[in-house]
């Protein structure tokens, strides 16, 4: 009867909507997701960020004849998806002050600027800041910071090229605490041809500083230069050997190719990444944004 086709053309509307939705949808090929894959890989996003994206984009239904935005897009989500749960802006929330920030990273990654920018922003921010010039194996080292310090209006803690790092940092907490100073920022240095010395320095920094206050240095900051594409990965490994990490700034992004460096860095070791320098001047460093980022990368 009528009604009994009516029921029937009902089920037979749906099942149509159903089929619709699969011959609509459908997933990557292999072919697509190796190519996928491989131009992650080319992007210095590494192999494992790059296997697991794969994975992920395997799993997920595409519109038929899906185009190179909506696969872009994809990447960017599994992208974002990586570097979110990492970032984490530097916060001065230290009590007692100061909050002591250790800056290490190889000569020439860009650790003296990047103490400037932090500095500046941290002013921004209303917070009393400090230098110390912990580097002292280089000469240029101590007098770099020291422009730094005066342009932006900062004081700084010095001693001579060669003193010792450790009686600098000393005297610097001690300053710091006596003028009511929120963060101190100390550089040190990155001579990681070195790596016994250079270890052996950090830790008697360490000492020093938790004879002082038992909390610091409350972040051990690693600065690392994207353009050295999937060699910042091994400097990573080195420095949590020699120094402890506890963050990541990552600089040099404007101009680089090699910015997927930061995918690999947060698959791989998941430390938290603070911000990241895109250019040379004082206000170059921006706060990490997984979201941004992603879809530059992507
Ligand atoms: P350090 O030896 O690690 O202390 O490195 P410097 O701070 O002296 O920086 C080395 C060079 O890299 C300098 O010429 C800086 O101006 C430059 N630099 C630092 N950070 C950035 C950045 O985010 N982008 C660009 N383009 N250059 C940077």
């Amino acid at each position: 009867s009528d009604r009994l086709f009516g029921g029937f053309r009902k089920t037979s509307e749906r099942l149509s909507e159903n089929l619709a939705g699969i011959v609509s949808q459908t997933r990557l090929s292999d072919d697509q997701l190796d190519e996928i894959e491989d131009a992650l890989i080319l992007s210095d996003l590494g192999p494992r960020a790059a296997a697991r994206i794969r994975e992920r984009l395997s799993g997920e239904r595409f519109e038929r004849g899906a185009d190179e935005v909506s696969i872009k897009q994809a990447v960017a989500e599994e992208i974002a998806a990586i570097l979110r749960p990492v970032a984490k802006p530097l916060e001065v929330v230290a009590f007692p002050r100061p909050q002591v920030i250790l800056v290490i990273g190889v000569n020439g990654s860009g650790k003296t600027t990047t103490i400037a920018k932090l500095a500046h922003l941290f002013q921004e921010q209303d917070y009393g800041v400090m230098l110390a010039a912990g580097d002292t194996f280089r000469a240029a080292a101590i007098g770099q910071l020291a422009v730094w310090a005066d342009r932006i209006g900062v004081p700084i803690v010095r001693g001579p090229e060669g003193g010792d790092p450790a009686s600098i940092v000393f005297d610097a907490v001690k300053a710091a605490t006596q003028q009511g100073i929120d963060a101190l920022i100390v550089d040190t240095a990155g001579r990681l041809q070195n790596k016994r010395e250079l270890m052996d320095e950090l830790a008697k920094i360490r000492r020093v500083l938790g004879r002082l206050n038992p909390e610091a240095p409350h972040d051990v900051v690693l600065v690392l230069d994207a353009t050295n594409g999937q060699n910042a990965l091994q400097q990573i490994e080195t420095f949590k050997e020699v120094a402890g990490v506890t963050g990541l700034i990552m600089t040099k992004l404007d101009g680089t190719a090699r910015g997927g460096v930061l995918v690999a860095a947060a698959e791989q070791y998941g430390l938290p990444i603070h911000a990241i320098g895109v250019g040379e001047k004082i206000d170059d460093l921006r706060p990490f944004d997984p979201d941004l980022v992603s879809r530059v990368i992507a």
